[in-house]
């Protein structure tokens, strides 16, 4: 049997019906729209491409989306400068910095200027650090999209095998963390594992696998456990194709829930953006 998939579109949907309601009730209450501001800095294709989807969702919502450009030649000084007048700004209840960064840029530093009430990606340290001292509260938006995706298939997962590939701080990390929350019994793998040429054991005995390494092909099908759960975030440009890290078609034949890529994972993130909006804007205003 193959594989139901799993569409990060019709999950969003059904999101945004509740994301849409609790807008409605915030801007009643405090008579304005909650308003996420990006701030981006030079031009990249993915980052425009985000900036599109952010506002389109947004707007979908009833919210507000803003974007302030800055030069490519802007200093890691003036994009701290325009967070810092973003954070003062009563208007402005989320804000979100576009990535890629120059590489000169400490990004740390960067993210850390964001006010964490206004942090709609819970980049900074302290809610990664609530986060990690499983703390009610936000968790990065991919992170989260990938945990709701894995909900939405109905699988009881208490203490089944879970195995996270990647440890970056946006994804791979804050899932991992979220599916420890969920008493999944989890393993985190990168770099390190793939060079010892551990990936395979580990992907092997997997009930439920989330892919966040960015590299086409990177997991065979064959692989995958029978009837496993597949949350591929990759996303990878290949002969003009978008293309996941997880070979889709073999992996199919074998997973019990795979995501496609794209239309997975990426549709989702979106409408979770809005979702951590509306959380944020809601405990700026004391609304429960
Ligand atoms: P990143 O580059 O910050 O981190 C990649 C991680 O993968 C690192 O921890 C690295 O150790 C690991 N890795 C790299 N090569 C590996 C290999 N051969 N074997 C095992 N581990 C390996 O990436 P990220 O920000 O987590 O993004 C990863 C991918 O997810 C990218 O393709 C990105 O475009 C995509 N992404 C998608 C969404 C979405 O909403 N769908 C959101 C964010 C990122």
């Amino acid at each position: 049997m193959e594989a139901q998939l799993l569409e990060g579109k019709k999950v969003a949907e059904k999101l945004k019906v509740e994301v849409t309601r609790e807008v409605e009730r915030y801007s009643k209450k405090t008579g304005s729209a909650p308003t996420l501001r990006a701030i981006q800095l030079g031009e990249d294709p993915a980052s425009e491409l985000y900036l599109k989807s952010q506002k389109r969702a947004a707007e979908s919502v009833g919210a507000k989306h803003e974007i302030t450009s800055l030069a490519a030649s802007a200093t890691e000084q003036d994009l701290i400068g325009e967070i810092e007048r973003a954070n003062r700004d009563p208007k402005v209840q989320g804000i979100i910095v576009q990535m890629p960064l120059p590489k000169s840029f400490r990004i740390d530093r960067v993210l850390d200027t964001i006010h964490p009430d206004k942090d709609v990606e819970a980049v900074t340290t302290k809610n990664l650090g609530r986060l990690l001292m499983n703390k009610e509260g936000l968790a990065p938006c991919t992170a989260r999209a990938c945990i709701r995706l894995i909900e939405e298939t109905g699988v009881n997962v208490y203490g089944k095998e879970g195995v996270v590939i990647g440890s970056s701080k946006v994804v791979g990390l804050p899932a991992f963390l979220l599916l420890i929350g969920k008493k999944v019994t989890s393993t985190i793998c990168h770099t390190g594992t793939f060079k010892s040429g551990a990936l395979e054991s580990h992907i092997r005995r997997s009930d439920v696998l989330i892919v966040s390494a960015g590299k086409p092909a990177l997991i065979p099908g064959a692989w995958i456990k029978q009837g496993a759960i597949v949350i591929d975030v990759g996303i990878n440009h290949v002969n003009g194709k978008t293309v996941g890290d997880v070979e889709f078609e073999s992996a199919k034949k074998r997973a019990g829930f795979i995501t496609p890529v794209p239309g997975g994972v990426g549709p989702l993130t979106t409408m979770t953006l809005m979702e951590n909006l509306i959380t944020v804007a809601k405990a700026q205003a004391g609304i429960s």
